[in-house]
């Protein structure tokens, strides 16, 4: 048994684990890599194994970070099957299809750009990564649907099981069961996770346990703010604007964020807190799409979510709200002077019709950006964070005078302590890898405090060890304790267990 990493290792983006078994070859998940010019680098480059000779593919969610290369492996050969959680595989296909146009649209853009250096028409075409019909083949390899809880047997010696990880609509923990020459072990990939208490989601279900785990730590060295102040600030900065006589513009991930806001703010509106006259426009078909879908899976949403869309009451109707699914909608959006709050993607302003919202309010003293997601570091909502005083958009300099936000609570992944205990119930694993996902220039999943120790033996105040294990060089050396967690330094090795 083998297990290597091929992206999201020592960085956010890229999730993608292969697991070797039995002479099966497992991936668990195939993300792209997100943020800047150097991913697109990456996101190009070999994968680090032979895509043709994977068998399966086991999705644990739908962010592109970790479906994002599906096409792209279709496309360098990858005949196998993919099998992920019915919600899952439906956002997968929203995602997959937008990805596929905006590689589609680079492409054309970079062709264009080196036409007019070069100063002839006889264009060279820059090819893009994959385009809409290479997406369109690659959801011709989803076979089985996976359902929380129920053991998939997908070869001889390998069973899968899906846990609900809380994260976003359909997101999963997948635990592989392996048995290779009469040795058993229980392996288990955390995937994003998300918290208990939120408003839509079914709380996670505790994980089982495991002799390895693989986790994702985006946030594993900090602690998030709770949700109900940051709903509240943000009924403040709607309010603030209004007052102002200006718009707030929302850059928002399609997927999971777009759903709870939409839920914010129609609470907002009920308890009074929000005007009722107020203008609500989700400016993006992909979040559009998404809400369909959550619609299409109540059995992934909270009893009481339910229960209002049961008694006839959308938990995503704000009053005056616009689903803009046209262009020529959107761009109807600029001419609002104020009392609009807009919803577009992406949420890293990386790309999508937000820019054009940023550009039309970016500069207004009026109006209010605000952010609620992770921004990467190299993206423009990064950068406007970082407080710059100018930005350059669809070939303008644009001043940065609207009042700049960032709520801190919307977050759909874990944080430190929630983390650690998910941790805990994974039992004494004998490996971890909790280095996967953390963010760069940030410390991988920290120990609390002396004093501040949530209790529990598998986070034992050893410090972190980097792993020396297994076949390749990782990290440097020292002992590994059972109990600690260890994180790999130079993932892409690859580790016996
Ligand atoms: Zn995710």
């Amino acid at each position: 048994m083998k297990i290597s990493f091929h992206g999201a290792d020592r960085e956010v983006t890229g999730s993608c684990h292969l697991v070797e078994c039995n002479g099966r070859r497992l991936l668990v998940d195939c993300g792209m890599f997100q943020g800047g010019r150097r991913m697109a680098e990456e996101n190009a480059a070999d994968f680090g194994f032979d895509p043709a000779r994977i068998d399966h593919l086991l999705l644990t969610h739908a962010h592109l970070d970790h479906c994002g290369r599906i096409p792209l492996l279709v496309k360098r050969g990858f005949r196998g099957e993919i099998i992920t959680a019915a919600a899952s595989r439906e956002l997968a296909r929203l995602v997959l299809l937008d990805a596929a146009h905006l590689q589609e649209e680079e492409a054309e853009y970079q062709s264009r750009k080196m036409a007019r250096h070069r100063g002839h028409h006889n264009r060279q075409w820059v090819e893009p990564l994959y385009t809409v019909l290479d997406a369109l083949n690659s959801l011709d390899f989803f076979g089985r649907t996976a359902r929380y809880g129920q053991p998939l047997d997908i070869a001889p010696g390998i069973r899968a099981t899906f846990v609900n990880a809380g994260h976003i609509l359909g997101s999963a923990c997948v635990l592989l069961e392996l048995e290779e020459q009469g040795r058993r072990r229980r392996v288990l990939f955390s995937g994003d996770l998300g918290y208990s208490g939120r408003p839509l989601l079914q709380d996670p279900t505790p994980p089982p346990a495991a002799d390895v785990v693989v986790m994702e730590t985006t946030y594993g060295d900090r602690l998030h703010k709770p949700l109900q102040p940051s709903i509240e600030e943000l009924y403040e900065a709607i309010e603030d604007t209004f007052r102002r006589g200006g718009n707030v513009v929302i850059p928002t991930f399609a997927l999971e964020r777009a759903q709870e806001l939409l839920y914010f703010l129609h609470e907002g509106v009920r308890q009074g807190r929000l005007p009722g006259a107020m203008q609500v426009f989700l400016d993006s078909p992909m979040a559009i799409s998404a809400t369909e879908i959550f619609r299409h899976h109540l059995d992934c949403l909270k009893p009481g979510a339910v229960k209002r869309f049961g008694a006839g009451e959308d938990p995503f109707a704000v009053p005056g709200l616009h689903f803009t699914r046209e262009t020529a909608q959107s761009m109807a959006i600029n001419q609002i002077g104020g009392g609009a709050v807009i919803m577009a993607g992406s949420g890293m302003c990386t790309g999508g019709r937000v820019r054009h919202h940023l550009k039309h309010d970016l500069w207004r003293r009026d109006s209010s950006i605000v952010f609620v997601g992770y921004a990467a570091r190299g993206t423009l909502a990064r950068i406007i964070i970082d407080g710059a005083r100018t930005v350059r958009l669809f070939g303008e300099e644009i001043p940065v005078r609207a009042r700049i936000y960032t709520i801190g609570g919307f977050s759909a992944h874990a944080d430190r302590d929630e983390l650690l205990a998910w941790y805990r119930h994974t039992g004494r694993p004998h490996h971890t890898h909790p280095g996967a996902r953390r963010r760069p220039g940030h410390a991988p999943l920290r120990q609390p405090p002396a004093g501040q120790h949530p209790g529990g033996d598998a986070c034992h105040r050893r410090g972190v060890h980097p792993v020396n294990r297994g076949r390749g060089a990782i990290g440097r050396r020292g002992p590994i304790d059972r109990h600690s967690i260890v994180y790999s330094e130079a993932g892409k090795g690859r580790r016996s267990f």
